[in-house]
């Protein structure tokens, strides 16, 4: 039996694990175990590539242990597996172009010369539109409270490194988005997987978090809408989450990116039950089709939007200074595009749905633009994705968000309605043929 490309890298992964804590010696075989018959001449070039990474950082000692613990996005890798033409279901960012109002508002900038560095924290006028913006979520908060960053993910990487110690735990949604783990490690700490079950319509649930409590835990992370699953908190479930954080002293990091791509209720913020005990990361990306103009940014106590403006200013300088006049047009001009573009997700999503009838289990999902479906087959979630990849559709296996993904994939519905009825074509196809 040929080993699979997912085998080669899992095992290449222990080999740097057991090497990194002195168990043996690299034993690392030859990358033609790689079947390119199987899996394609990428797939073994990629291999060849981790292989070679690993023996260097293994023989070398060059590089930092922590980058060791995990690798480049799964999401990454399947694209990179994937033949041109194919139907494109794996995308994490909105398929319509950036309004035009907030378009021009950057040429605007442009010609009077914002070129330069911002202040640190972001142009004040966008700090007060993003406290104006939070308003409607009944969070009250201003200057001290806010740092603009080079998207969500920058604001997410400051709010580890602000709160994080070596050997501190941070408590993580599985399945969750794939940032959440290695910013953990990047900052030193250990990722604790609280299970999200379809069973609870993958919404995470308070008792799963209390058990996973030590008095090592640091920070829990909540995010909702969610990335993979689309799922949507409750507001009695965030008020659990907060008392948890208040009894056993931890703090709460909300990852709020999707908050207006909801189709039902409305978005609540932990920040809105307890200010002292949040810090919430969101950005401009998702809501205006702004992925490219890497702006976000955090809302936390003072105190800790000074820890995090220090790491901010020495590895950013500032948010990019014309994406930060866009983002203000974005917060403060009609809001009309951010309406239709969620009618269209809501009305692909029933599409899907509809697909996905009689060939997966698949709950509803209440927000973001994702399903997560369970196919009827034993085979795993990266046997499922290269198959579908092979025949022309691409999606994300669910184990690339956590171990408790594996046997899901996740199918992004970024794409037209025309896409996404062809990519069903093949995907009932390649799942009843099994
Ligand atoms: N959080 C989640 C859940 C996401 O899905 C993403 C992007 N895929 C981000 C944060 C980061 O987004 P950005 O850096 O573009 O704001």
């Amino acid at each position: 039996m040929p080993e699979t490309s997912r085998e080669f890298l899992r095992r290449d992964q222990q080999h740097r694990r057991r090497y990194l804590r002195g168990l043996s010696p690299p034993r690392l075989k030859s990358p033609n175990i790689i079947n390119k018959q199987v899996y394609g001449h990428e797939t073994r070039r990629l291999a060849i590539q981790t292989l070679r990474h690993s023996i260097v950082v293994l023989e070398t000692g060059m590089w930092a242990e922590r980058t060791s613990h995990f690798s480049l996005s799964g999401i990454r890798e399947m694209f990179a597996l994937t033949k041109p033409g194919a139907i494109n279901l794996g995308l994490g960012q909105p398929d319509f172009d950036t309004p035009t109002h907030i378009k021009e508002a950057a040429k605007e900038a442009l010609d009077k010369g914002y070129t330069g560095y911002t202040p640190n924290k972001g142009f004040p006028e966008l700090i007060d539109a993003i406290a104006s913006y939070y308003e409607q979520y009944g969070v009250q908060t201003g200057q001290e409270q806010i740092i603009c960053t080079s998207g969500g993910s920058e604001a997410l990487h400051l709010a580890f490194e602000a709160l994080i110690n070596p050997g501190d735990e941070v408590i993580l949604p599985d399945p969750g988005f794939v940032a959440y783990a290695p910013l953990t490690h990047v900052a030193g700490g250990v990722p604790v997987s609280a299970r999200v079950s379809a069973d609870d319509d993958f919404r995470l649930q308070p008792d799963t978090v209390a058990d996973r409590i030590t008095d090592k835990t640091k920070a829990l992370v909540i995010n909702s809408p969610a990335n993979p699953t689309g799922a949507v908190q409750r507001h009695n479930e965030m008020r659990e989450f907060v008392e948890l954080a208040d009894d056993h002293n931890f703090h709460i990091i909300s990852d709020e990116v999707y908050d207006k791509i909801l189709y039902k209720g409305k978005h609540v913020s932990p920040a809105s039950i307890d200010p002292d005990r949040v810090i919430v990361v969101n950005s401009v990306s998702k809501t205006y089709a702004m992925t490219g103009w890497r702006l976000g940014y955090a809302i936390a106590p003072a105190a800790i939007v000074e820890e995090m403006l220090k790491v901010h200013q020495y590895i950013q300088a500032c948010a990019p200074s014309i994406s930060q006049k866009a983002a203000y047009a974005a917060l403060t001009g009609p809001q009309e595009s951010v309406r239709s573009m969620v009618d269209e997700f809501f009305a692909r999503r029933s599409a899907v749905m509809h697909h996905l009838k009689g060939i997966a289990d698949c709950v509803t999902p209440e927000g973001a633009f994702y399903v997560f479906p369970r196919f009827a087959t034993s085979d795993t979630s990266f046997d499922i994705t290269m198959r579908l990849a092979q025949a022309g559709v691409i999606v994300v296996p669910g184990s690339a968000f956590g171990r408790f993904g594996e046997g899901h994939v996740r199918i992004s519905y970024a794409a037209s309605q025309q896409s996404i009825d062809l990519a069903f074509q093949i995907i009932r196809e390649q799942v009843s043929a099994r």
